[in-house]
């Protein structure tokens, strides 16, 4: 499967291999000298092809594209599916961190399909616009009596309220995950794993929605990414205006208060921030237009470090606005990832400390 894309005026080409569901942005040129592979033609041919037809093209080139293909396993060498699967994950720099566990469940295809076609309604323009009158009004509520949410959000982190505060959690996260796939599926794109995973320690479920770089308009992916949020908005917004009109009491203020905490606390804390790797980093990527944000602004940090420690730091990769960015980037989610493990231990250590004294 085939897409093409252009970032910054340069063309790519986005492959997906059928055996491993995995993505390739490769240059447009590139693409046109692999297509043209076969194990009989020599490359001196294939050169001369290609350079009657536009461009010239020297055997060079195609050898060039040919070595990079194998290595990532893009050619039909007869390698077994779980070879070229770890050719693919070595290729890509990939390992296995314990910051990043994940076990895939299910394939939800066919389900959201199903599902699809009953939600169809909620993508239009006056269901968005419902939306937006409900998530401001919710905040108008907010904003004039503070003190009914608060109330309900501790309810729902104490004593019987956080049972109920896991079990609410389960149910967003899935709601969230399906908002994720069921826009997939209404941008053109295949949803083919579903399951949970373990971030910073953290359960999340986690759909995969990668064909989402199959759609070719920048606005359709930004949307896609941004579903599961938009879904939380509304839960968040229903949460908010049944607690103020209802009032309820009890295990319904603290289910109230649970919702109102793993959507609203949880989408804008950590959901939208694009410092750590979930929607907000893949929005920023989109909108910069850099894919592989992260681990380009690792290694403009590595060069800088270099450069302070007196060591030679290479040739830059980057050009001097991307280079800036870059750096700012880097730092910003490195000072983040070590204030939020900051956090973890001494609110671990705490609760050990609190845990040996009643014990
Ligand atoms: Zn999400």
């Amino acid at each position: 499967m085939v897409r093409e894309q252009v970032l910054r005026n340069t063309t790519f080409t986005i492959i997906k291999d059928p055996v491993t569901r995995r993505y390739f942005r490769v240059p447009a040129a590139a693409w046109r000298i692999a297509r043209r592979f076969d194990s009989k033609t020599p490359v001196e041919t294939v050169a001369l092809e290609l350079s009657s037809g536009g461009d010239p093209v020297t055997p060079d080139d195609v050898l060039d594209v040919a070595t990079r293909f194998e290595r990532l396993a893009l050619l039909d060498t007869g390698l077994s599916p779980a070879q070229v699967r770890r050719a693919q994950a070595a290729a890509s720099g990939e390992r296995r961190s314990v910051f990043y566990l994940k076990r895939p469940l299910f394939d939800p295809d066919r389900v959201l399909a199903r599902m699809l076609a009953l939600v169809r309604p909620l993508f239009t323009w006056p269901a968005m616009l419902a939306l937006a009158v409900l998530v401001l009004f919710a905040v108008i509520l907010h904003a004039t009596y503070p003190g009914e949410a608060a109330g309900a959000v501790a309810s729902a982190l104490h004593g019987s309220g956080i049972a109920w505060l896991y079990a609410v959690t389960a149910v967003t996260l899935t709601v969230h995950e399906f908002a994720h796939g069921l826009t997939c599926k209404r941008f053109g794109g295949e949803v083919h794993e579903m399951g949970v995973m373990l971030l910073y320690f953290m359960p999340c479920a986690y759909t995969d929605i990668s064909d989402a770089y199959l759609v070719p308009r920048k606005r359709d992916r930004i949307l896609i990414t941004l579903a599961g949020s938009v879904a939380d908005l509304a839960l968040w917004a229903l949460a908010t205006a049944v607690l103020y009109f209802a009032s309820p009491g009890g295990t319904g203020e603290q289910v109230l208060g649970a919702l109102m905490l793993t959507t609203g606390f949880r989408t804008v804390a950590f959901n939208l921030n694009p410092l750590i790797r979930l929607d907000g980093y893949f929005v920023l990527v989109d909108l910069l237009e850099m894919p592989n944000l992260r681990v380009r602004s690792r290694a403009v940090l590595a060069r800088r470090v270099a450069r302070w420690a007196g060591r030679p730091p290479g040739p830059a990769i980057e050009n001097a606005r991307d280079g800036r960015v870059l750096e700012i980037y880097g730092w910003l989610s490195l000072a983040y990832v070590v204030v939020l493990l900051l956090v973890t231990a001494v609110l671990t250590g705490r609760w050990l400390a609190g845990f040996l004294e009643s014990g």
